[in-house]
Formats: C-alpha cells, sequence, structure tokens
C-alpha cells in the first residue's frame, strides 16, 4: 500500500521545541517524515497552515475518563478525602454506555482544548469490567486520540485505607460504612488482565496501563501484584502519590514511613511508575523517585480546588524527577484544558515570591507538558517536531491576541494561552479538529446523551448523595485533626 503523505505548508514552526522557524512539513503515516525548507513537493496533498503557529501536541499525563459525567457534582469545600467519600454517588449505578459516554465527552474537551493524548485512570463502581475498560479504549480509538487506559483499581475503601477514620463516626454510621467492601484484589486483577488480553483496538494509538488508586487504599500484596503484571505485559503504572497532607500522615501510621519510602521497599519504582500530583513529596522521596526513573504528574488545578497544596516542582526537577503535568478530571478539576495546567505549572512556582531561580521556567513547562507527560505514558516519539516522531500537532491562529504583536512565541504560548487561538488539531497524521468541528465525534448527540444520563445518575445515586454529605463532615474534621495532630508531634 502507497505511503500516506500530506504536506503541511506556510506555518511557524516549532522545531525540535527549541526555535520557531518557517518551514514545510511531510507526514507520511501518521509521522513528521521530514522537516523540509521552502515550500516542499507539489505532488502531496497540501495544509495550507498559513498564519498558523504549529507546535506538538499537548500530553495530559493524568486524568479520568469517568469525570466528564460528573461535571459540576463536586461540592464547592470538597476536599480529596469527602470528593472520595461521594465517588458511589458520583460515579455509581454506571452502564457499560454510560462509561463510554463519559469518555466520549473527556476525549471531546481534550481536542477541543489542544490535548492529542492522555493518561487515564478510568474507574468503574463497584470495580472494573471487560466490557467497561473496552467501552473507555473503543471511545479513544474511535475519537482518534492517543491514550493509556488504565483502570483505576483498589481494594480498600476510604473508610478502610485511613486509620482511625472510622473509628470517628458514631454509631449506626460507624456499621454501615464499615459494612462496605470492595471486590477481592485477585479478581479484580484477573479482570483487568483478560480485558488487556482480549484488547478491542490496536495497542499502536490506544493501550492499556495499571492504575492502583491509592496506595493506601491497595493492600500491599495487590500492588506488588500491580508492578508484577505491568513488568510482565511491559505496561505502565500510574497511582495518586502524596496528593494529600492525610495520605502522608495515614503513611506515617499504616507503615512507618513516607508513601514513597514504602512503595520502594514493595519494589514498585521503576520507569514505569508514575505518581499523579506529589504534592506533599519529601526530598528523601523525590531522590527515591529520580534515582529508580519513576515520574510524577503535576496537576495544579486539580490541587487548587481540592486545597491539596502546591506541589514542590522545583524540588523534584532539581531531584531529576521525570516531570509531565495533567489536568485531572473533569469533576475536581472542572475542565481539562492542558493550556491552563502548564500555564500554571509555570506561574505557580512563582506564588511563593521564591528567587526567580527557583521558578519553573516557560520551556520547562512546555516540555513537561509534551515529551515529559509522553514519557511518563511510555510513548517514546511523541512531543516534539523532528523526523520520526508523531505526526501530533496544534494549529494556533497568530492573527488571534495571544499572538499580537509576536515576540516570544514560546513564552506567549505558554503564560498566555488557553485554546481560544486552537484552529485545528492533528492526531497520528490525521485532522480531528477543523473550523470549530470535531471531525470524529457527534458532539450534537454526545451532549444530548450526556444530559439524560446525567438526569436518570443523579436520580438514581440520590441516597448515595445523602449518605456521603452526612459522611463528608466528620471526614473534615477528622482529617483536619490528624493532620494538625502530626504538626504538633
Ligand atoms: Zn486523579
Amino acid at each position: 500500500m502507497p505511503a500516506s503523505q500530506t504536506l503541511i505548508r506556510g506555518g511557524l514552526v516549532l522545531v525540535g521545541n527549541a526555535r520557531f522557524e518557517a518551514v514545510s512539513l511531510l507526514v507520511e503515516d501518521g509521522l513528521i517524515a521530514a522537516i523540509i525548507d521552502g515550500d516542499g513537493p507539489d505532488e502531496v496533498p497540501v495544509i495550507d497552515a498559513t498564519g498558523r503557529i504549529i507546535i506538538p501536541g499537548l500530553v495530559n499525563g493524568h486524568t479520568h475518563s469517568h469525570g466528564a459525567l460528573g461535571r459540576g457534582g463536586v461540592a464547592d469545600d470538597a476536599t480529596l478525602e469527602t470528593f472520595l467519600a461521594g465517588a458511589t454517588a458520583l460515579n455509581g449505578q454506571r452502564s457499560t454506555d454510560d462509561l463510554r459516554l463519559s469518555a466520549q465527552l473527556s476525549a471531546a474537551e481534550m481536542i477541543r482544548k489542544g490535548c492529542t493524548a492522555c493518561f487515564d485512570l478510568s474507574g468503574e463502581l463497584p470495580g472494573p469490567s471487560v466490557a467497561g475498560i473496552h467501552a473507555v479504549a473503543q471511545a479513544y480509538h474511535d475519537a482518534g486520540m492517543r491514550a493509556v487506559v488504565a483502570p483505576m483499581i483498589s481494594d480498600r475503601t476510604l473508610y478502610q485505607a485511613l486509620p482511625g477514620l472510622l473509628e470517628a463516626f458514631p454509631e449506626p454510621m460507624r456499621a454501615a460504612l464499615a459494612a462496605i467492601t470492595l471486590p477481592p484484589w485477585q479478581q479484580t486483577l484477573a479482570t483487568v488482565r483478560e480485558a488487556i488480553m482480549r484488547w478491542p483496538v490496536p495497542m499502536t494509538r490506544v493501550r492499556p496501563g495499571i492504575g492502583p488508586a491509592i496506595p493506601l487504599h491497595c493492600a500491599d500484596d495487590f500492588l506488588t501484584a500491580c508492578a508484577a503484571l505491568a513488568e510482565e505485559l511491559d505496561l505502565c503504572l500510574q497511582t495518586h502519590l502524596a496528593e494529600t497532607r492525610m495520605q502522608q500522615v495515614a503513611a506515617q501510621t499504616r507503615y512507618g514511613t513516607s508513601l514513597t519510602a514504602h512503595l520502594d521497599s514493595l519494589g514498585l519504582l521503576s520507569p514505569r511508575f508514575s505518581g499523579a500530583h506529589g504534592v506533599w513529596l519529601s526530598p528523601d522521596e523525590a531522590h527515591r523517585l529520580a534515582a529508580s526513573g519513576a515520574g510524577i504528574v503535576h496537576n495544579p488545578m486539580s490541587n487548587l480546588r481540592l486545597g491539596s497544596g502546591t506541589a514542590p516542582m522545583r524540588m523534584l526537577a532539581d531531584a531529576g524527577v521525570t516531570l509531565g503535568i495533567g489536568t485531572d478530571a473533569s469533576n475536581t478539576s472542572d475542565g481539562q484544558n492542558m493550556f491552563e495546567a502548564t500555564r500554571l505549572a509555570a506561574t505557580l512556582s512563582r506564588a511563593g515570591a521564591a528567587p526567580a531561580d527557583q521558578w519553573i521556567t516557560v520551556p520547562e513547562a512546555f516540555h513537561m507538558a509534551t515529551e515529559g507527560s509522553a514519557r511518563i505514558m511510555g510513548l517514546e516519539n511523541v512531543g516534539r517536531i523532528v523526523p520520526g516522531w508523531a505526526a501530533d500537532l496544534l494549529f494556533l491562529d497568530r492573527d488571534y491576541c495571544h499572538y499580537v504583536p509576536l515576540r516570544d512565541v514560546l513564552s506567549q504560548i505558554v503564560l498566555a494561552e488557553n485554546g481560544a487561538a486552537l484552529r485545528e488539531v492533528m492526531i497520528d497524521g490525521r485532522i480531528v479538529l477543523r473550523d470549530n468541528r470535531i471531525l470524529t465525534l457527534d458532539e450534537p448527540a454526545l451532549a444530548r446523551q450526556a444530559r439524560a444520563a446525567a438526569a436518570r445518575l443523579d436520580a438514581a445515586n440520590t441516597d448515595a448523595r445523602l449518605k456521603s454529605e452526612a459522611a463528608a463532615c466528620v471526614i473534615r474534621s477528622f482529617c483536619h485533626a490528624a493532620c494538625t495532630a502530626h504538626t504538633h508531634t
């Protein structure tokens, strides 16, 4: 079969994530085949990119597709722990079609905001199913996105995960919460293995991963079994690591050491391991992560929204940890805008009035949002525009106000862009967004389905929501007291 070729002509291209040049790009079979000075050959179909700035697609190192259907359903005063208590109310009673729909909504939002690849810790309650995992993978495949679909799995509820939490509840609530259990991890992991063995789409663009949700929510045997499966099948593994102070306090109680030191002792840290958030990591933990080649995905918007804190990105970068950027889901982050997350990665590092040499620079933030996240996804040729790398490209309108006048292009992208200047998106050599329309998804139909699904699910989950709201008061005061007591010991 002859190679499919396209020539992108007339754009201002970020070459090698280093410099902008007026060059043409020859795209062949989903890859950048050549960077050409001048107009290039005439016999190849041409995309006219006159007036466009062309950059690599942004890579979302951490999100949850199930969050899209939960949009707007997280209380204004939610912390991570109260949000987790409400997970059943927000994500319960979902059918396979609901899981697919949520992934489609999630993909549509990411494409519209310049994201071409994502690491999705997709959740299903009470545990994963082969059909559910496959529905999410199929959704990304059909949307034309690149993704790692890692079923988010655990075998302990929040009440089993945090030592002492259950005892903070009065009866009969305590007994009711104690009675909630999750499926045994052996059963859960067998389902994940089966889903991977019967993967429904080619693994070139959408591949599986392993997603033990939070270390405290997984038995140690479960965690080591997850790592063994990732090793056996050559997959990436991601967990939520030190997202909140409460998690580190609970780790001291449960493990007698930090979260990362504990995972290190279990043999989990490796180049295939990444932790989402990493807000409460110590220098010792940073060194353990760096020494093992593991990564951290920064989710600044979600951390702000849930009051989790500010991740020590300078410390992690200086320690040599592989760093990526993520949005987290549209429930806790209220949207999946990688431009905003990248901008925050740069600017939030300046919030504490630290000296300028401690800031995350524009090139550092952009690197994290492209090559950094791609490396965490296990993608070796994604995130920069050079021959042999993926033709995952964003086309920005250089006449849009963010770029008028145009001086420092990368700085203006990282510090000003929010997606408003995005005009076309190419993934794997194929245009998926053009003329303000996603070519791979029927957005009006998705909107109709989403409204109907939300109304049905909210009604079905009313009882769970009332219970989680009642539990939230106790959880909030328990976490506050535990963290305060820890500070004074
Ligand atoms: Zn998350």
